[in-house]
């Protein structure tokens, strides 16, 4: 079995969910006592946060290449960045590391087209949903990708740095996002991608008809199929 790295406290929240699901994606492939083989490295998300606010990314790469090459020198054989967000600085990381990063948004496209998706909508923080680097990646797949309008871009985005990345779960907020997904079906979206990795925790398929791809959940599900199959 390899071992797999994960580069998470983005926010730690959502990290919780990547160490139960991993787990439990390898013990139901081999039973008995098996689990992952896991090292983690988690930062202090206010630092990452901070970078974020103020647009300087190229710092907040540095402080993640650093956890990663950590990860990398104690034996990680591929690493999983546990945020979506933070894969805007995902090359800058990659260059300084020797081991693959498995990206993402890569193992999302990857089952949508399974899906048969040509157009998606696209929640999460307004750096993932505005910017390119994360929507371009699908785009360039065939892929269409709606995101919410202007004022819905906020909300969602508030509600997961006020709410989801503290653990607060609120009926409300359920109710928002469930709005926006709604306009976002009205407009075309043959599913949703929940683009941060917080948003399963607030959100999930029964709340909903529209299919959900849970960028979590499927980030967890290749880390199993890749440290067992490689
Ligand atoms: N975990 C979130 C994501 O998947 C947001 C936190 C962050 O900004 O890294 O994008």
């Amino acid at each position: 079995m390899k071992t797999i790295g994960l580069l998470g406290g983005m926010s730690w929240e959502s990290t919780v969910t990547y160490y139960t699901l991993i787990n439990q994606g390898i013990h139901r492939k081999l039973g008995g006592l098996h689990s992952a083989k896991i090292l983690l490295a988690s930062v202090e998300f206010q630092e990452i946060e901070t970078c974020q606010a103020l647009g300087d990314w190229e710092k907040s790469g540095d402080i993640l290449a650093d956890y990663a090459k950590g990860l990398e020198a104690a034996g990680a054989d591929f690493l999983l960045i546990c945020t979506n967000t933070m894969h805007k600085v995902a090359p800058q990381i990659q260059a300084q590391l020797g081991i693959p990063i498995l990206h993402i948004a890569d193992a999302t496209i990857e089952r949508l087209q399974q899906e048969g998706i040509t157009k998606v909508g696209l929640l999460g923080t307004k750096y993932t949903m505005t910017q390119d680097f994360y929507k371009e990646r699908i785009i360039e797949q065939g892929i269409d990708v709606l995101i919410p309008n202007e004022k819905d871009v906020e909300i969602v985005n508030k509600i997961i740095f006020d709410e989801l990345c503290l653990g607060e779960i609120k009926e409300a907020s359920k109710e928002q996002y469930k709005a926006i997904i709604a306009k976002l079906q009205a407009a075309g979206a043959q599913g949703i991608i929940l683009g941060c990795t917080e948003i399963g925790l607030l959100i999930q398929q029964e709340d909903v008809k529209l299919p959900l791809f849970d960028t979590t959940e499927i980030h967890s599900a290749v880390a199993v199929e890749k440290a067992l199959n490689e």
